[in-house]
């Protein structure tokens, strides 16, 4: 049986290499990704619906990689949470609030749909912002929540990460009725115990140093890169290959086994997003 590989969060840029991209990670060993919508500059989000016109935009780049590889490709499409600070901006903070949530609803009709397979990146802004505009993210997170706790879908979280944040989502899903294991906390040190994430899914970014404090403590845990797929700044986050680089090479050395790589990029995934 083929080694599962999977990035757990991975952006496509219309403009960006997007299916090539695909390409060269499956061509590294990668059989599957998270594939998470960005605000893209084709669209300007000034209402709610816009946001479908966004989505649609990663569901093409996922059915354009599906044809293209035999990776397992997941969306994830949601109300970029950093986006609400424009449109407070814009149209003051009632009116964000109300189009960040219709975003958060068009998301999760698309996953009921089976178009895509998960609520997400959403949140709160991961710098110091006002007070009212992190409650206000707030409210729309734990309405996202409870969305997927109807659904059952898993919430990839974008927020910042400090020590009071997985006990704050695990305070926001218990409230929303949502599974804490169905909470993703995107961009996560390694917080692999218990009492360290209570209960929150950590997505680690795979650099060689969190991998290995990570797996010192268990192997609940996913890996991701947030790859950009910028064309201006390729060098931003880690390149596309880097999950099947660092599991090859952490394999090859004995510091990750094989039943570590099937729990971590095979059993986990699966549970998170298999649950049709
Ligand atoms: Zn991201």
């Amino acid at each position: 049986m083929a080694v599962p590989i999977y990035d757990n969060h991975v952006h496509l840029n219309p403009r960006g290499r997007n299916v090539d991209a695909l390409k060269a990670f499956e061509a590294a060993g990668g059989t599957g990704v998270t594939l998470v919508t960005l605000p893209y500059e084709e669209v300007v989000i000034s209402e709610g619906e816009d946001f479908l016109r966004s989505f649609r935009i990663a569901l093409s780049l996922a059915e354009r990689g599906r044809e293209a590889t035999g990776l397992r490709i997941n969306v994830a499409v949601g109300p970029y949470p950093v986006l609400i600070i424009p449109l407070a901006e814009r149209f003051g903070l009632e009116t964000a609030e109300r189009i960040m949530t219709e975003g958060m609803e068009i998301a999760a009709r698309l996953v009921t749909d089976g178009k895509a397979d998960a609520i997400g990146e959403v949140g709160r802004p991961h710098f110091p912002a006002d007070a009212d505009i992190l409650e206000a993210s707030d409210r729309i997170l734990i309405r996202g929540m409870e969305l997927a706790s109807e659904i059952g879908c898993p919430v990839m979280v974008h927020s910042e990460s400090e020590p009071h944040t997985c006990p704050d989502l695990r305070r926001m899903a218990d409230s929303a009725g949502l599974d804490s294991g169905r909470v993703i906390k995107h961009s996560s040190g390694p917080l692999v115990t218990e009492a360290e994430n209570r209960g929150v899914m950590p997505s680690i970014p795979a650099s060689r140093t969190t991998v290995r404090e990570a797996l010192s403590k268990g192997t609940r845990f996913m890996l991701e890169t947030d790859y950009i797929d910028d064309p201006g700044n390729p060098s931003a986050v880690m390149s596309i290959n880097t999950v099947p680089k660092r599991i090859k090479a952490m394999t090859a050395s004995g510091e990750m086994s094989a039943e570590d790589v099937h729990r971590i990029c095979g059993e986990i995934p699966e549970s998170m997003y298999g649950f049709r």
